[in-house]
C-alpha cells in the first residue's frame, strides 16, 4: 500500500451511511498514519455548516478543507482561508455586480447569509425554472464582463463562482503543493457540484451508488476507465471503490 491523496465530497458521499462511515474513517486514519495519505473534504458547505456536520458526525480531522464549492481552501486546521488560493480568484470577479445582475431574476431566491461568501454567491432555484433561467443569467453575467461560472446541483442549489475556482481546480492546487501524481489521487462524489472533481484528467474517481441523475448523466456522456461507479451507498461505495483501485486491501 502506498500513500494517496483522498478527496471526498461530504453530503450524501462521505456522510449518509453511518456504519460504513465508521469503518471508512478507521481505514483512512490507519493509512494516514502508516503511509502519509492525505485526507481532504471538498464541500459546498460554508465554514459554519461544515463545523456543524463535523461535530454531528465526529468527522476525522482533515489535512485540508475545500469549502464553498472550491472557492476557499483551509490548510492544516487553519481558521483563515489560504491567501495564495484566494489571490488566484479575484480577477474577473465582482460580488456586487453578480448580486445586482441576479436581482433581475425573481426565480432566484438567495440562500442564507452564512452561505454567501467572498467568492461565492448562492441561490435556490427550482428545477422547473432552471433550464429557462440559467442560460439567460449566464449571458447577462458575461455582458457585465464577469469571468464566472454557474454550478447547479441537486435540483435546487445554484452557486455563482469565479471561473478559475471549483472543487477540481482546488484539488489540483493541493496536488501540486503536496506533490501527488494524478494516479495517486482519488476523488469521491454524488452530485453536480462534484463533476469538476471528476473532470480532472487521469485522477481516479469514485461515484457512490446513490449518485444524483445529473452526475450519472455526465458520467455516461464522458466515460472514463479511471472512474468507478460503486453499487453501495455513500461511505460504503467509497470503500468499494478504494479497494477496486487498490488503495485499500
Ligand atoms: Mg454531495
Amino acid at each position: 500500500m502506498a500513500k494517496f491523496l483522498f478527496v471526498t465530497d461530504l453530503d450524501n458521499t462521505f456522510v449518509g451511511n453511518d456504519n460504513a462511515l465508521f469503518e471508512l474513517s478507521d481505514r483512512l486514519q490507519q493509512t494516514r498514519q502508516e503511509h502519509g495519505t492525505k485526507i481532504v473534504y471538498a464541500t459546498g458547505r460554508s465554514p459554519i455548516l461544515y463545523q456543524k456536520l463535523k461535530d454531528e458526525k465526529n468527522l476525522l480531522e482533515p489535512d485540508a478543507l475545500i469549502l464553498a464549492v472550491g472557492t476557499e481552501i483551509y490548510l492544516d486546521g487553519s481558521d483563515a482561508p489560504d491567501s495564495e488560493w484566494s489571490g488566484k480568484l479575484s480577477s474577473g470577479w465582482n460580488r456586487e455586480v453578480v448580486v445586482s445582475t441576479t436581482t433581475r431574476f425573481p426565480e432566484l431566491v438567495p440562500q442564507p447569509d452564512s452561505e454567501q461568501r467572498p467568492y461565492k454567491s448562492s441561490f435556490f432555484l427550482q428545477e422547473e425554472a432552471a433550464a429557462r433561467v440559467l442560460p439567460q443569467l449566464e449571458l447577462e453575467l458575461q455582458e457585465s464582463s464577469l469571468d464566472v461560472k454557474l454550478i447547479y446541483s441537486s435540483g435546487i442549489d445554484l452557486d455563482i463562482i469565479p471561473r478559475r475556482s471549483d472543487k477540481g481546480q482546488a484539488v489540483q492546487f493541493l496536488r501540486q503543493k503536496w506533490k501527488f501524481v494524478a494516479e495517486q489521487t482519488v476523488v469521491c462524489g454524488d452530485s453536480g457540484n462534484d463533476i469538476a472533481l471528476f473532470a480532472v484528467e487521469a485522477g481516479r474517481g469514485i461515484i457512490v451508488g446513490n449518485a444524483r441523475p445529473e452526475l450519472l448523466q455526465w458520467h455516461n456522456e464522458h466515460p472514463a476507465r479511471s472512474r468507478y461507479l460503486a453499487t453501495n451507498f455513500c461511505a460504503g461505495g467509497i470503500l468499494e471503490g478504494l479497494k477496486h483501485f487498490g488503495f485499500l486491501k
